[in-house]
């Protein structure tokens, strides 16, 4: 409510002019700041594509565990990679932090401003405490290892493009739009990565499939009104966001209940896969790979086995060789201690049904 309350409040300040100037005016400046980022770098075909960095961890002088929430998930994933001999340290890519500038491709102003209250970052990371740190420290431990993860979102986008795949092993911050944050997700990772993929990339067609236990509402938020993305989102419809007006705009929607078993899960996927495969014609995909769907997490509800989450991410990999088109994966929710091994072992075997390629090592 503060969030759209401010930015009604922007939009009352900002000079009057005819919607059409207002339109063209922002999509010019939208271009002029993808154009000029710095996100976007050329990496030597030596690395792979898996998108990492030791800033993606939070650190919060143990504020964190109040969270219910492992958070050097992402750390742990590669650790676990490279401890099976199946990724080589220095062949992983990392990214840029995403800037100001960056952000404003898709946030308002507005909404950015409002994250230099500790108070209003605490609410959108649901830890309580964060609102009694100052908001420099806030910044510095919290938002920059997310800016971080942003920042690989998006040059997952560009890999994706140029090697079929690619792996941002943090991301996937799918309550987040616009002008709100929310749900542990402070900024929208997704959001900016399709809008650098229309303006960098060529692309004009992206299927964003968020497999996640919770409804993505910011990029359904985001992209409300856009043809040229197409939603598939299977949730449990149980939980948080309950974002009804967000659901109006998934284009393929399953909605799940609490205590879905593995069989039925994915039995879902197999018709839901088809069927989306068969309404759009996508030139990119952004697989929003959460974990919460683990029988045992306690905020997805759900009775996935690990077994059925490798299996999940297989379908979606296959679905994307199948049909050509190039996928990004980003990580998402899902942050009980188990989460980062089951990850590490579906990488591994993408990995082995040559789904993706490593680098050619162990396997
Ligand atoms: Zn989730």
């Amino acid at each position: 409510m503060a969030a759209s309350a401010s930015s009604a409040a922007a939009a009352a300040a900002a000079p009057r002019s005819s919607p059409e100037n207002d339109s063209s005016a922002a999509k010019t400046a939208r271009r002029n700041r993808v154009l000029s980022s710095k996100l976007y770098f050329d990496v030597p075909p030596t690395k792979v594509p898996v998108i990492y960095s030791s800033s993606y961890d939070i650190a919060f002088f143990g504020i964190e565990k109040l969270h219910p929430f492992d958070s050097s998930k992402w750390g742990r994933i590669c650790q676990f990679l490279i401890a099976d001999g199946v990724l080589v340290k220095n062949l992983i890519v990392e990214p840029m932090e995403a800037s100001e500038e960056d952000l404003l491709v898709v946030h308002s102003k507005s909404y950015l401003d409002s994250l230099k209250s500790s108070l209003t970052v605490s609410i959108i990371m649901e830890v309580p405490p964060v609102s009694l740190l100052p908001n420099f420290l806030v910044q510095q431990k919290a938002l920059s290892p997310f800016r971080k993860q942003v920042g690989g979102t998006i040059m997952a986008g560009k890999l994706a493009k140029e090697r079929g795949w690619a792996i941002n092993v943090g991301g996937g911050f799918h309550h987040c739009s616009a002008d709100k944050g929310g749900g542990f997700c402070a900024y929208a990772d997704i959001s900016l990565c399709i809008h650098f993929a229309f303006i960098r990339l060529n692309i004009s067609r992206v299927m964003i499939i968020d497999l996640d236990a919770h409804q993505g509402n910011g990029h359904e938020r985001d992209f409300s009104n856009d043809g040229r993305v197409f939603i598939l989102d299977m949730f449990n419809a149980g939980i948080y966001p309950h974002d009804y007006e967000a659901r109006r705009y998934i284009d393929y929607k399953v909605e799940i209940v609490s205590g879905t078993t593995t069989n039925t899960y994915l039995k879902k996927l197999d018709k839901a896969l088809e069927a989306a495969g068969n309404m759009f014609d996508a030139e990119l995909l952004v697989y929003n790979a959460g974990t919460d769907i683990l029988d045992g997490d306690p905020l997805g509800m759900l009775k996935i086995s690990p077994d059925g989450v490798i299996q999940r991410d297989e379908k979606v990999f296959r679905f994307a060789k199948e049909k050509k088109i190039p996928i990004v994966m980003v990580t998402s929710g899902g942050y009980m201690k188990s989460s980062a091994r089951v990850i590490a072992d579906s990488i591994v075997n993408l990995s082995k049904k040559r789904l993706i390629d490593l680098g050619g090592s162990a396997l």
